[in-house]
């Protein structure tokens, strides 16, 4: 059977600022991918779920093949936790298997809704990343279909270079089809969650400090609206595995959906700030230490779906930037006073510490440092000249900035934060391309 592929207008990234046709093809199965591959050697990207906020998961001068059709267990093994999965699997179906057996995935993102293919791909990070570092240092093996060199199988012993090029590699290696990972065992499904106020930055850094070994689970909100003394005033919340209790199956806990994308006034300094003064008081309302199952812990946002569309029909950037330790504290303190002066920022600001575990991917975002990701509704030039402020920023300090979160960043911040681009490149599928690639120049 032929793969079909269709000029679609609805196809968007998750921040919706990026809009134009794209063609998009969905294979049933692996063998009707491999079948497609076998005789179309055109220009291609692979999709997940669309969750990347800016332009690395679209490709508008080829096609998109969408890979979730492709989501079929292949084998786990509940003794060790080793599971083969395809690369369309996405980590809410997975958990919903494996987490009532006692094994959860190493690292997680902000949302369940993401492909294996799509984590390995922008090599994500979770809130234990001092723990456990990134995606790709759990991955085993990935199976790969090259317009040129066909299905290979690549494990970090048997290709280095290439599967190095793969985890963070953003789609241009190929199509990834399968996936080998090993899990992490927990004893219950629940984490025992600390949530502490934080009264500005300082108390960020000393938590943070006395945190990092005792606590898996780190993460600050902050509330970007605050500024002077007042800047840094947020939330602090620190988990671990609860150690008793047995796993069990929850559910989704989908809810309601956003069924509209909100009008512009909707999201305004006035609303931000009430917004931010109502959400840490209702944070700061729980008892200090409570139990919590894993879904409100590591996916409070998956409660509401299509929250994207708050940010009204011009959609909206997510600025995700790690700084080095060394002088890292200045250079958030800059970006903060920088966004509280704009009136612009999001609810959703979240500060995380890197640990020093080295990322496998010679893409991969995540190093030793701070990291500060927030949202701002997409106003043209105003928001762009914002950005190209952090930027400045981010540049002095020797940061970078995070292509899954980025539709905006001018090619020297990319070269700036990935020194190993030019490498990267030479493993490149000569098929694959996307709109962050062009957007590149590269
Ligand atoms: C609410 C929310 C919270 C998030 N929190 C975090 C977080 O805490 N940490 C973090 O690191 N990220 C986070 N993200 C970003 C998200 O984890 C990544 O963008 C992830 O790559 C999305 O996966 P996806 O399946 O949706 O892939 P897509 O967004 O569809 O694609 C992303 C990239 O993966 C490639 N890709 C997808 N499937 C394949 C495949 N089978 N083979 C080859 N390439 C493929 C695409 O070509 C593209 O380059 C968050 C996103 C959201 C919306």
């Amino acid at each position: 059977m032929t793969l079909v592929f269709q000029p679609r207008d609805d196809v968007l990234s998750w921040g919706r600022a990026h809009r134009g046709r794209q063609s998009l093809g969905r294979p049933a199965d692996a063998s009707e991918l491999r079948a497609w591959a076998a005789v179309d050697k055109g220009p291609r990207l692979a999709r997940g779920l669309g969750r990347s906020y800016g332009d690395s998961g679209l490709h508008a001068e080829g096609r998109l093949i969408d890979m979730t059709g492709l989501d079929r267990f292949r084998s786990f093994d509940a003794k060790t936790g080793l599971l083969r999965a395809q690369a369309g699997l996405s980590l809410a179906t997975l958990l919903k298997v494996t987490a009532p057996q006692g094994w959860f995935v190493p690292v997680t993102p902000g949302t369940r809704h993401v492909t294996l293919g799509g984590a390995v791909a922008h090599d994500v990070h979770g809130k234990n990343h001092s723990w456990a570092g990134t995606f790709g240092r759990h991955v085993r093996a990935l199976s790969l279909l090259r317009s040129d060199r066909g299905l290979i199988e690549i494990t970090p012993q048997s290709d280095p270079e290439l599967f190095a090029a793969t985890v963070g590699g953003m789609g241009l290696t190929g199509l990834i089809v399968e996936v080998t990972l090993q899990l992490t065992a927990i004893a219950s499904t629940d984490l025992v969650v600390e949530t502490l106020p934080l009264g500005g930055l300082d108390d960020f850094f000393a938590l943070n400090l006395q945190s990092l070994e005792r606590f898996e689970q780190t993460v600050a909100w902050i509330d970007c609206a605050q500024r002077g003394s007042k800047l840094g005033l947020g939330v602090y919340t620190r988990a671990n595995w609860a150690t008793d209790g047995g796993c069990v199956a929850q559910g989704d806990r989908r809810g309601p959906s956003l069924p509209f994308e909100a009008p512009s006034f909707a999201l305004n300094r006035v609303s931000l700030s009430l917004f931010n003064q109502a959400y840490r008081a209702v944070q700061l309302a729980r008892p200090r230490r409570a139990r919590l199952a894993y879904g409100d812990v590591f996916y409070p946002l998956d409660a509401v779906q299509n929250w994207n569309r708050l940010y009204g029909r011009s959609g909206f950037y997510q600025y995700q930037s790690v700084v080095p330790h060394q002088g890292g504290r200045e250079a958030l303190a800059d970006m903060l006073r920088i966004i509280g002066r704009s009136g612009e920022g999001s609810p959703l600001v979240v500060l995380k510490s890197f640990g020093a575990l080295a990322s496998p991917g010679m893409l991969s975002f995540p190093r030793p440092g701070y990291t500060l990701a927030l949202d701002f509704r997409n106003r043209g030039q105003a928001t762009q000249a914002l950005l190209a402020r952090l930027d400045e920023v981010v540049r002095a300090a020797k940061g970078a900035l995070y292509p899954a979160k980025d539709g905006r960043m001018p090619r020297d911040m990319f070269e700036l934060s990935f020194p190993q681009a030019q490498r990267f490149l030479t493993y490149r599928d000569p098929a694959c391309g996307s709109d962050f690639l062009t957007r590149m120049g590269l």
